[in-house]
């Protein structure tokens, strides 16, 4: 479903973002990519879906190049891809229904989105999204007044009314209490599981993607330097991924669990 074939960033002040990577990623999965800070994760969600160009090699999206893609094409291809990212990127002072409504732009005319005119198909799936991560309650309310863990699951359903048939998280949880974090994840494994929607998050907490990951990819340095299911990321694993023993507050995933 996404591959990358001899993948490098290096930015333009000369950084090495991601380092010659090479990675598949089947349909279905849930993929954790860890790694410390500045490690390339973040480099990696973004260059999949072409926030971010590449600088060398190819990404592949059920077989065809994102990279080389442009126009309708790129539009398409990305309406396949739900972004989750830490500061949820809502329209604040737009209604929770209005939010996510917006996963349904790409498939209308935009003339039509422009004014706010969606078919009531996608009204009704706009509010179905919301009932399946429980705050259906919320619709008509401005998004600005709800709190972090409420408008990520916005950001959710925002991904579920775009049938995305993957979601890509950057740290979707860093801002929230480890109550809301079990929530947002419990609601990413639910689609995950029961839509097969693949999803590939990166995480801080190390016992957030052993608990809810099936698979962990460890990075450093822009490289690959564990990949493999999370039941085998001990530790002594981590140790290397992260170069250091693991400090405590990395492990508040089991408080959590
Ligand atoms: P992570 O998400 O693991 O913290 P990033 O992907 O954000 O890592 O960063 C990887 C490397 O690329 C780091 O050295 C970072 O400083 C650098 N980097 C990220 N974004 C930029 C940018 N826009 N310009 C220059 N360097 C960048």
């Amino acid at each position: 479903m996404i591959e990358l074939k001899n993948v490098s960033k290096v930015y333009p002040n000369g950084v090495i973002g991601l380092d010659n990577m090479n990675l598949t990623i089947e349909k279905g999965e849930f993929v954790a990519i860890v790694g410390l800070s500045g490690a390339g994760k973040s480099t990696l969600l973004r260059a999949m879906n072409r926030l971010i160009d590449i600088s060398d090699g190819d990404i592949m999206i059920n077989r065809r190049s994102i990279t080389s893609a442009s126009g309708k094409e790129l539009r398409m291809m990305r309406r396949d891809i739900g972004m989750i990212f830490q500061n949820f990127n809502l329209v604040k002072r737009s209604t929770v229904l209005r939010n996510v409504l917006s996963g349904r732009v790409a498939h209308n005319h935009t003339f039509r989105t422009l004014f706010n005119l969606f078919p009531q198909k996608d009204v009704d799936l706009a509010l179905q999204s919301l009932e399946r991560v429980n705050i259906l309650e919320k619709a008509y309310t401005r998004s600005s007044q709800l709190s972090g863990g409420q408008q990520q699951r916005v950001s959710i359903a925002r991904a579920l009314a775009q049938e995305a048939k993957m979601i890509l998280a950057d740290e979707p949880t860093a801002s929230l209490d480890p109550v809301t974090t079990k929530q947002v994840m419990d609601d990413l494994k639910k689609i995950n599981t029961e839509d097969q929607v693949t999803v590939v998050i990166n995480l801080h907490f190390v016992d957030l993607a052993r608990e809810y990951a099936t698979r962990i990819i460890g990075l450093r340095d822009g490289k690959v330097v564990f990949d493999g299911p999370a039941q085998r990321a001990t530790d002594e694993v981590f140790k290397d991924i992260y170069g250091r023993p693991l400090k405590e507050d990395e492990l508040l995933g089991k408080e959590v669990g």
